[in-house]
């Protein structure tokens, strides 16, 4: 893929820009490794002042850095000032917490007494120079919430970003410089995915983190598990949405619309199937459906916009053909499942809803990076569950209930990284955010994602 800046709503090309050499990435190399040999002896409250200075610039630069996300990959202006406000969130919130997330562990003294231990603890210390592989759907968040905690861990970082979000890549770069943080702490990498191997099997790379597709995520841990790198993989997801008969099914079903659209039906965490009970059915496929149809698809610099283009060209092809397989093999359109008319240029597609899923389908099994909902029918929380776990994915799930003894069980079976009830999953800083099964594994946010790229050293002391 180019590097280049392609307008989804357009199909204008607006910029493209040159790969960086060999000489360029070896240089970007060394100063990574360079700046880590200092900056890992840096202390918290200095990381923090130059995570605060970097926070307060991105605070200021919302509007502008909104207007570039959207112009890159679609997503509606509102969603991307939030996006962007996120950040700032996120990045307050590691500068002020990092220390005592990373404090000193120390064991209760009878239980080390008997290996000769006067006294042990457990340090985090840095690992050293991570590399992050990025997507393009969060173009600023996906990275935010690697960066913050890696750097106030101690690490330093070489971001290689989705080609379809340059823009977006280099003001990141730009921003932790302009910030003060130390010559080399954090760069941008202008490479494309072929590039990735070579940077990673250098020796002064020590891990990785990737957020996106299985197979990229396959890709980069093969090579991070020949070189023994440690990794994190937040991969795709197809969410479950369980509304059970004690749910307040007209909340639900307006979460639910949200819960699916949101950026465009392009997030990992988005609910994608739609898991109902059916003596809730009808109230809750009408009302979604209704909304789902009523959405304003449209230019996403338009403050009236719910629905912008897809991404990429080939994002849409590969929804298209999810849904027409769908369709081919007996599915029920209840809304959707086409281009909106009138619309010649941008990769738009309407929000769709479709009922009667079988396991024929690819749909069934496959993510729909798109704003296509899939609806099912079941006749008990069992049922429910065993649906909702009939997926390669287990990134999150929704619960929609007055019971607490559904959702204990939710919470004790559903193979997922989180479990939501009456409402919608979104990521928090404060809050672990990650998978199971083909989702990935590791943890990003809170303590967990500051802990991941760290060595976690014994202190043993006669
Ligand atoms: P990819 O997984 O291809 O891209 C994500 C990142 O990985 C990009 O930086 C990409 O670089 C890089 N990459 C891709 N292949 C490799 C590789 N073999 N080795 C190293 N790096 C690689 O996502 P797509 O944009 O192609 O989207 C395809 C599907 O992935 C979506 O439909 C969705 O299902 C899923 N996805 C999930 C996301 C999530 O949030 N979990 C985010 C984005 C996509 P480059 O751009 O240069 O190819």
């Amino acid at each position: 893929m180019p590097i280049a800046t392609v307008n989804p709503t357009t199909g204008e090309t607006l910029h493209t820009f040159t790969a960086h050499t060999p000489e360029q990435v070896e240089q970007c190399l060394a100063e990574a490794a360079a700046a880590f040999a200092h900056y890992r002896t840096t202390g918290f409250a200095e990381r923090a002042a130059l995570l605060l200075r970097a926070a307060d610039l991105l605070e200021a630069d919302n509007e502008a850095i909104a207007r570039t996300m959207t112009t890159e990959m679609g997503k509606p202006i509102a969603a991307a000032r939030a996006e962007a406000a996120k950040c700032v969130k996120a990045m307050r919130w590691y500068a002020a917490h990092a220390e005592s997330l990373l404090a000193d562990e120390h064991p209760a003294p009878g239980d080390v007494t008997d290996s000769g231990a006067a006294s042990a603890r457990v340090r985090y210390r840095p690992l050293g120079v991570v590399l992050a592989v990025m997507p393009w759907n969060f173009p600023l968040w996906q990275v935010m919430r690697f960066a913050a905690p890696a750097l106030m861990a101690g690490n330093t970082g070489l971001l290689k970003h989705a080609s379809n979000v340059p823009g977006t890549a280099l003001y990141l770069g730009e921003l932790f410089q302009r910030a003060g943080f130390p010559r080399g702490c954090f760069q941008t990498l202008l490479i494309g995915s072929d590039g990735v191997e070579k940077v990673l099997r250098d020796p002064r790379v020590a891990a990785a983190t990737l957020t996106g597709s299985e197979p990229a995520g396959r890709a980069v841990a093969a090579v991070a598990g020949d070189e023994i790198k440690k990794t994190v993989l937040e991969l795709g997801g197809s969410d479950p949405f369980l509304v059970l008969p004690t749910a307040d099914v007209a909340r639900a079903a307006q979460t639910a619309v949200t819960a699916r659209v949101q950026n465009n039906g392009q997030s990992c965490i988005a609910a994608k199937r739609f898991i109902v009970h059916t003596d809730v059915y009808e109230e809750f496929t009408a009302a979604f459906t209704a909304a789902m149809a009523a959405l304003t698809v449209g230019d996403p610099m338009d403050e009236a916009t719910d629905v912008g283009p897809l991404a990429t060209e080939q994002g849409r092809t590969d929804l298209e053909e999810l849904v027409d397989d769908a369709v081919r093999h007996g599915a029920t359109v209840l809304c959707g499942a086409g281009r909106p008319p009138g619309r010649e240029t941008g990769w738009f597609y309407e929000p769709t809803v479709l009922a009667g899923i079988t396991d024929a389908m690819r749909i069934d099994q496959e993510e729909t990076f798109g704003p296509v909902a899939t609806l099912y029918r079941v006749d008990s929380l069992d049922e429910a569950i065993a649906r909702a776990n009939h997926t390669p994915f287990g990134l999150s799930s929704n619960v929609w209930t007055g019971s607490d003894e559904d959702v204990e069980r939710c919470v004790r079976d559903l193979q997922a990284g989180g479990v939501f009830v009456n409402g919608m999953t979104a990521s928090h800083p404060a809050l672990p955010f990650g998978g199971v099964k083909r989702s990935g594994y590791g943890r990003e946010l809170a303590g967990h994602g500051i802990r991941e790229f760290c060595n976690a050293t014994t202190i043993w002391r006669a």
